[in-house]
C-alpha cells in the first residue's frame, strides 16, 4: 500500500516564486538528510547540535524577511514557509531560528540605529554571531508589558542593568543577548545588546524540560551589568517598540505550529501504510482514515490562515489580532493533530524512534510561548468586541 506523505495537499507552495521554492527544497533536503537522523539523540540528551551550525549558516535563512545590511530581505510568506519546513522535521531547530533570526535580529532591525544594524546584522545573518532575546521574567510572563521589573540605570556613558530573566532560548551560548529593562528615570522599557561574557551576567540552564529539549533555555541573572550607551537600541523608547518585534515573530510561531502538526501527520500517514493488523494495513480501516483526514484538514486550514496573514504582512496591512488569531488557531489545531498522530501509531506512538512522540511533547511548549492561547484569544476578543478583557 502506498501512502503519499505529500501534505501540501492544496498546493500552497505554488504561491512562491521559483527561487522561493528552490530554497524551500534545500531546507527540506537539509532537514531530512542531516537533522532528522540525529535529532532524537540530541533531544534525549537535551543537547543543542552546535556541530550543525555551519550547515545551517550555508542555507542563508537567518533573518530571512529583514532588509537590513546583508540580510536576505525575502517575503514574510517565504519566511513563514521556511519556519514550517524546519518545524516539520524538528520544532526545536525551528525555535532556535525563531529566537536568533526572528526575535534577536528583529530587535536590532526594528529598534537599532543604522550604525547598530551595520555592526551586528551582517554577522548575525551569516550566523557568525548568534543572538538571544531576554524579555520574560520569573514573575512576569503574560503580564510582562506592565510588570517588567528588570531595571536600567544611566551612569555617565553607560547603563547598569539589574534583574532576572527566565526561559531565554540560546542565552547560554549566544554571542549577543537583547535584554529588555525598565529605565528607572522615565519608567519606559528599553532594549540593550549585552555581549556574552559581560561581567555580572550569569546563567542557569533550565533542566529537565519535557518539551523542546534541544533548545537551551536559561534563566539570566543580571547583577550590576554595565553596557555602553552605544549598546542601547536607539529606536526602542517604550514597550510599544518591543511589541513591534513580537508582532513580527508571532506569525513565525503560527507557522511552526503548523509545521509541527504537518510533521506528525506525515509520520502517521507513512506508518499506517506499513503497519498491518487483522491481515491488512491499518490505513485501510475507516476509523484510521477518518483520523488521517481530520489531521490533513487541520494542517490545510492552519496553512491557509498562515498564508493569508503572511500576505497581509507583505502588504503592510497586518494587525496584531491577525497574527494572534493565526497563533491561537494553529496551536490548538496542532495539539489536536499531534494527539491523533500518536493515536494511530498505537504503542509505538510513545517511542522516540518513531518521531511522533517528540512532536507531541514539543507541541506543549509551542502552545504556550510567544503569547499563550488565552492571551492571543483576548487580543482578538478585544479587536472584535471593542472591549479589552485584560490590561
Ligand atoms: P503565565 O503568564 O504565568 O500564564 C499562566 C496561565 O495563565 C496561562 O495559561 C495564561 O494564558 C493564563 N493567563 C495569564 N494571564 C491571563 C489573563 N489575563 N487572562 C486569562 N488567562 C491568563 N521568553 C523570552 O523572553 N525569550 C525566549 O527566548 C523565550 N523562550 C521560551 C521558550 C520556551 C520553551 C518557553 C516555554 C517559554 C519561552 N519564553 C521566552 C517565555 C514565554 O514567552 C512565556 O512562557 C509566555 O509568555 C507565558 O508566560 P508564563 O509562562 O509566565 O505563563
Amino acid at each position: 500500500l502506498t501512502a503519499t506523505p505529500d501534505s501540501d495537499f492544496l498546493g500552497f507552495e505554488l504561491l512562491l516564486d521559483d527561487d522561493g521554492r528552490a530554497l524551500l527544497e534545500r531546507v527540506r533536503g537539509h532537514m531530512t538528510s542531516v537533522v532528522e537522523p540525529v535529532i532524537n539523540d540530541h533531544w534525549t540528551r537535551a543537547e543543542f547540535p552546535h556541530d550543525l551550525l555551519p550547515g545551517f549558516a550555508e542555507l542563508g535563512i537567518a533573518g530571512l524577511p529583514y532588509d537590513g545590511p546583508e540580510c536576505p530581505g525575502r517575503s514574510a510568506l517565504l519566511d513563514g514557509m521556511i519556519s514550517m519546513e524546519l518545524a516539520r522535521v524538528d520544532p526545536s531547530i525551528a525555535t532556535f531560528f525563531g529566537v536568533h533570526g526572528g526575535l534577536a535580529m528583529g530587535s536590532i532591525q526594528l529598534c537599532g540605529s543604522e550604525e547598530q544594524q551595520e555592526r551586528w546584522l551582517p554577522a548575525m545573518a551569516r550566523m557568525e554571531l548568534i543572538g538571544a532575546f531576554g524579555l520574560t521574567e520569573p514573575e512576569h510572563g503574560s503580564g510582562i508589558a506592565g510588570g517588567l521589573a528588570t531595571t536600567a540605570r544611566r551612569d555617565g556613558d553607560s547603563w547598569v542593568l539589574d534583574g532576572e530573566k527566565k526561559w531565554i532560548g540560546n542565552a547560554s551560548f549566544a554571542d549577543l543577548v537583547v535584554i529588555w529593562a525598565r529605565d528607572v528615570e522615565d519608567d519606559q522599557v528599553k532594549g540593550f545588546v549585552v555581549e556574552q561574557g559581560t561581567e555580572g551576567m550569569t546563567f542557569d540552564l533550565q533542566e529537565d524540560k519535557i518539551a523542546l529539549r534541544v533548545v537551551q533555555n536559561a534563566s539570566i541573572h543580571l547583577a550590576g551589568v554595565r553596557v555602553p550607551e552605544s549598546h542601547r537600541l536607539a529606536r526602542a523608547d517604550s514597550f510599544d517598540d518591543t511589541a513591534q518585534v513580537l508582532r513580527l515573530t508571532r506569525m513565525g510561531v503560527a507557522w511552526m505550529a503548523t509545521g509541527c502538526a504537518r510533521g506528525a501527520y506525515e509520520h502517521a500517514l507513512r506508518y499506517t501504510g506499513e503497519r498491518e493488523q487483522f491481515g491488512k494495513p491499518i490505513a485501510s480501516f475507516q476509523l484510521v482514515q477518518d483520523l488521517l483526514v481530520r489531521m490533513l484538514g487541520n494542517v490545510a486550514a492552519s496553512t491557509a490562515m498562515c498564508v493569508r496573514v503572511s500576505q497581509l504582512q507583505d502588504a503592510g496591512t497586518v494587525r496584531d489580532e491577525h497574527a494572534s488569531l493565526a497563533k491561537a488557531f494553529s496551536t490548538v489545531r496542532m495539539r489536536e493533530t499531534v494527539g491523533w498522530a500518536r493515536e494511530v501509531l498505537g504503542g509505538n506512538g510513545i517511542l522516540l524512534e518513531h518521531h511522533v512522540g517528540r512532536f507531541v511533547a514539543d507541541a506543549e511548549a509551542i502552545y504556550s510561548y510567544e503569547g499563550t492561547r488565552e492571551i492571543n484569544t483576548l487580543i482578538v476578543g478585544r479587536a472584535i468586541t471593542g472591549v479589552g478583557a485584560f490590561v
